[in-house]
């Protein structure tokens, strides 16, 4: 697409905003005169110098017809030969100005000596009129000084000196009063000083005013912080591209761009720190995008790019590619480094809206369905997709009252220890009574909750509920057991986390070996520097560590090692497999040995058949979670369960295992 020049760089958003350090000269009106046909092309503008010129042949003109009648008078005629002298030097000046445009500088030496000789002449000729041409003198320094600069003030100073002490011993007024003669003096040579510094003073106050108004135009249409463009210019900027388009018929593409969690990096860090974040992820922004797309801030960690001409989409994938490679990463935050991550939604031109406003929305809806699937992920709009975005935005309002209307209730599954069939802990997993969608499972709300934010004050009241009842148990149980309780990477990153968990220990009064927090490789992996202290933090107030949905994510060994956890939960989905699944029973076998090796405890998950057990049981999986036992139940049913002893009788016989036995000796 062609863009009319001028225009892009114009509207080109990110620069900074500086300004500029000195004032255009202002263009000089177009003067048109009777000598236009001789001097000048048929629409070109007069200039200064020529301005100049034709106003002296004006003058001389005036100058030759009144000494033309003064001549009928009896005066001589001397002064008409010199104004018809000085009409004629200043024709020759104006066809030398008007050839030979900038190069000549020294012309406007002759025109000030000129000028000069002309003021010198007429003091001295007219000298019974006193000190009447005096400003003659004061016109030709002050004049030509202020438009032609330092330089050329000097040179009319001096030469203006000269030749008014010239004109002065001429008349005789130098010899009869000398002490006028000084005082005038002394005016020629401060007078041009003090024009001089006044147009300075004038034009340095243009200049902050006109930097006022730069600055006040830029406040207008940019964000603050980071500099780049805001709503309302984005709005101004938008209607021009989709006029453009629609005249060429091209299309444009509207991406719509949130950074993941940011609010809890606010929260963790603090508001200087996200914003200095905003301003880095800005700077990113602005370094990739070409001139012609437009990236823009709508406030909090929203932005929105545009990007012009996509026909086909590929050039949109690209441009986002891009911000993607160089946004999603790690920022040094102080001391702190923290990856950053985003969603981004894109709505294309005329596709899927014709207006501004309808391009924007379905942006907007296409990054919230983005930002559903996981992190760092874009997604184009398509019209399915506002159902669902309004489904779950519908669910987060709900999710909003949930907490104060007591929709949401703790359950507890137990934890059983082969060893002896009995409970020794309890996992907590949330439930939402939905008023009109029955109870329902986190996985159906969690997302929601961990976007808008909500996960940090539920997570709150999961953990208390749980500590109350294992108040509860405590007091109905001799033996030691432990609570386990889910975190969210949310929740890890949220400042004082370590703080929340010995507070609540301390006023349930519990010691703090009865919690254990539950959480996945990919919370743990994704700030690792940080998270690394929080564990340690968390250890030294002495809470147990579990690594959760283990072998469904990166499964690092290097990790198991360096992290301070104290078991491990094998992921249901390899549960499920056995006893047949091949890979599944050899992964659960060897992470079952690693298990022993690092001094671990391993949980297998979600056991629902006695085979599972079975196998488990003979592979040497001590601690076994699932329906086979008991699904999560109300605190209530639970408390009355706990003191169960399941009967765990195990048959099976793995059939290698006495092969392996004997390999071993
Ligand atoms: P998870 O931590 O892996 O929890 C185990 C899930 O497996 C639970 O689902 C549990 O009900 C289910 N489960 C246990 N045994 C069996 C079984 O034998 N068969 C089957 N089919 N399922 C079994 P639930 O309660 O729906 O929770 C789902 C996920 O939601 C949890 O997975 C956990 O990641 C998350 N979650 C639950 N409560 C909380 C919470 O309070 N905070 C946070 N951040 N996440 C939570
Ligand atoms: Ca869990
Ligand atoms: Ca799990």
């Amino acid at each position: 697409m062609q863009h009319p020049s001028g225009r892009m760089s114009d509207l080109h958003t990110s620069s900074r905003f500086e300004p500029s350090d000195a004032l255009p000269r202002p263009r000089r009106p177009a003067r048109r005169g009777l000598l236009r046909s001789m001097f000048f092309q048929a629409e070109a503008e007069v200039t200064q110098e020529q301005g100049q010129a034709l106003a002296r042949i004006v003058l001389a003109a005036l100058g030759t017809l009144l000494f033309f009648m003064a001549r009928q008078f009896g005066y001589g005629d001397q002064p008409l030969l010199v104004a018809l002298a000085y009409m004629l030097a200043s024709f020759f000046y104006l066809s030398f100005v008007s050839r030979n445009k900038e190069r000549y500088l020294w012309r406007r030496y002759v025109l000030i000596l000129l000028d000069l000789a002309v003021a010198t002449y007429i003091t001295a000729y007219f000298s019974s009129a006193g000190l009447a041409f005096y400003p003659l003198f004061l016109w030709v320094m002050i004049g030509n000084g202020i438009r032609y600069g330092e330089r050329c003030m000097q040179f009319a100073t001096l030469f203006g000196l000269l030749s008014f002490s010239g004109a002065m011993a001429i008349s005789g007024f130098l010899w009869e009063h000398p002490g006028t003669y000084l005082g005038l003096m002394i005016g020629l040579v401060l007078m041009p000083k003090f024009f001089m510094v006044m147009i300075d003073r004038l034009s340095a106050a243009n200049i902050e005013l006109k930097v006022q108004k730069e600055q006040a135009e830029f406040m207008a249409t940019h964000d603050v912080l980071t500099g780049l463009p805001n709503r309302a210019y984005l709005h101004t900027r938008m209607e021009q591209t989709l006029a453009d388009a629609k005249r060429t018929d091209t299309q444009v593409a509207v991406a719509f761009i949130d950074l993941d969690s940011f609010k809890s990096i606010n929260d963790s860090f603090g508001h200087e720190y996200g914003d200095f974040l905003l301003c880095q992820v800005a700077d990113a922004m602005r370094g990739v995008l070409r001139a012609g797309d437009t990236v823009s801030r709508l406030g909090g960690d929203e932005f929105v790019v545009v990007v012009e001409d996509s026909d086909d989409g590929v050039r949109v994938s690209r441009v986002i590619e891009r911000l993607f490679s160089c946004v999603g990463r790690y920022y040094t935050i102080g001391e702190y480094e923290t990856y950053v991550t985003w969603s981004c939604g894109v709505a294309v031109y005329p596709r899927d809206g014709t207006d501004i406003h309808s391009l924007l929305k379905h942006a907007d809806t296409a990054m919230y369905a983005a930002k559903s699937q996981g992190t760092n992920r874009f997604a184009f709009y398509d019209a399915a997709m506002s159902a669902r975005v309004g489904e779950q935005l519908a669910l987060r309002d709900d999710l909003r009252q949930a907490l104060d209307r007591d929709q949401l209730e703790v359950y507890f599954q137990p934890i059983i220890d082969v060893h002896t069939g009995r409970v020794v802990s309890a996992e907590a997993l949330l439930r939402w009574h939905h008023p009109q969608k029955g109870t329902l499972s986190p996985v159906c709300f969690i997302e929601v909750a961990e976007q808008s934010g909500l996960i940090n004050p539920i997570g709150e009241w999961v953990l208390r509920e749980a500590l109350r009842m294992a108040v509860r148990w405590r007091a109905q149980s001799a033996s030691d057991f432990k609570v386990h309780v889910n975190v969210s990477a949310h929740q890890l990153r949220q400042a004082g986390f370590e703080g929340l968990v010995a507070s609540s220990l301390r006023s349930a009064g519990l010691p703090s070996q009865t919690l254990e927090l539950e959480m996945t490789e990919s919370a743990l992996i994704e700030d690792s520097a940080r998270t690394g202290a929080l564990l340690e933090a968390l250890k030294a107030i002495g809470v147990k560590i579990a690594l959760d949905d283990f072998g469904t994510g990166f499964s690092s060994l290097s990790y198991l090692k360096s992290l301070p956890v104290d078991s491990i939960k094998i992921d249901k989905s390899f549960i499920d497999d056995l006893p047949a699944g091949g890979r599944s029973g050899a992964l659960v076998e060897s992470i079952l040995m690693l298990g022993k090796r690092l001094d671990n405890h391993i949980v297998a998950e979600g056991v629902e058949r006695q085979a599972q057990l079975e196998w488990l049981i003979a592979h040497g999986c001590r601690y076994l979670q699932g329906f086979h036992f008991s699904p999560p139940v109300p605190m209530e049913r639970f408390l009355a369960l706990a003191g169960t002893r399941f009967e765990i009788s195990s048959a099976y016989q793995p059939p290698r295992r006495a092969d392996w036995a004997q390999r071993s000796h």
